[in-house]
């Protein structure tokens, strides 16, 4: 692939008029939305969105709705000129990059939210943060008008909960999941990791060697879930991670509770690595 610079727009006016201009062209928009702080994560979605659509669209923005008070919304990496690199290989159409005051003047008011499937996994030890998502998805989809849009099953949660608020709200966006990219020793890619020194990277690799605990005892024939979460978190207690924030077992689509563990189920943990929360998770 050879090198091209993204065209970057901050208005949201502007981005509109863009996809408008290719929607009239019979384009099709692939979009992918983050926050910036780009990893090969980030960027496998990037490449998957080259693959399935005429104009690719990346947004970078750091939505402050979804970080709550005590959380880490100015200490988040942002590293704008970086991320244009990365982005170059990948010939990218546009990057929106929006101020904080573009997506939300200080008249703004409408929220968005999904009351039941934000009522559990994150959504328990995040107060308010699928809500801050689900408005601003909604509005990002507004202005980007993509045919489709793709999401990292890192934030599971987060991708159940766009599929049904697009289904919810009749939005004509195609959503696209694409796999944990993982570092080579299994932990999850994830912008916070740049916040862990090293003795905490040790720390931190007991989450995804506990997801794949969890997995070869369901595969051996453990099917209770009590059994299956205490050897997941004895995993993570082993290496010292004491700070566990939840680790369950659900349905799959629904996220629903289960009574024993089924194949397709998922199993998500949450925990603090010093100041650092890091999610996982992994399909049985
Ligand atoms: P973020 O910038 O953290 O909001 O993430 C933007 C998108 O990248 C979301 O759809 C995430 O699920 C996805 N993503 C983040 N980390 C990974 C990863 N390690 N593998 C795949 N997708 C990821």
């Amino acid at each position: 692939m050879s090198d091209k610079t993204a065209r970057i727009i901050s208005s949201p006016e502007l981005m509109q008029e863009f996809s408008t201009s290719k929607f009239v062209e019979g384009k099709r928009i692939a979009f992918v939305p983050t926050m910036g702080a780009l990893h090969e994560g980030h960027l496998s979605l990037v490449a998957e969105a080259k693959k399935r659509g005429d104009i690719v669209v990346v947004s970078i923005f750091v939505n402050p709705t979804q970080f709550g008070e005590n959380e880490d919304f100015n200490e988040y990496v942002r590293d704008f000129s970086g991320d244009q690199k990365k982005l170059k290989s990948y010939e990218v159409d546009v990057v929106f990059a929006p101020e904080v005051d573009d997506i939300y003047p200080l008249d703004f008011e409408t929220k968005v939210e999904l009351p039941k499937l934000q009522n559990c996994l994150c959504g328990l030890s995040r107060p308010g943060h699928f809500k801050g998502v689900c408005t601003v998805v909604t509005k990002l989809f507004n202005i980007v008008k993509p045919s489709l849009a793709i999401f990292g099953e890192k934030d599971y949660q987060q991708l159940k909960i766009v599929q049904k608020l697009v289904r919810d709200l009749n939005m004509n966006v195609k959503i696209v999941s694409m796999p944990i990219v993982r570092e080579k020793d299994g932990l999850a890619m994830s912008s916070r990791n740049k916040y862990l020194s090293q003795s905490e990277r040790d720390k931190a690799l007991s989450i995804s060697k506990s997801l794949v605990r969890v997995k070869e005892l369901y595969r051996k024939g453990y099917v209770e879930i009590s059994e299956l979460v205490e050897s997941g978190i004895k995993v993570l207690n082993d290496s010292g991670v004491s700070d566990v924030d939840y680790y369950e077992i659900r349905d799959g689509d629904t996220l629903e509770p289960v009574e024993e563990a089924q194949q397709g189920n998922l199993v998500a943990v949450a925990a603090k690595i010093g100041s650092t929360r890091l999610i996982d998770n992994i399909r049985l």
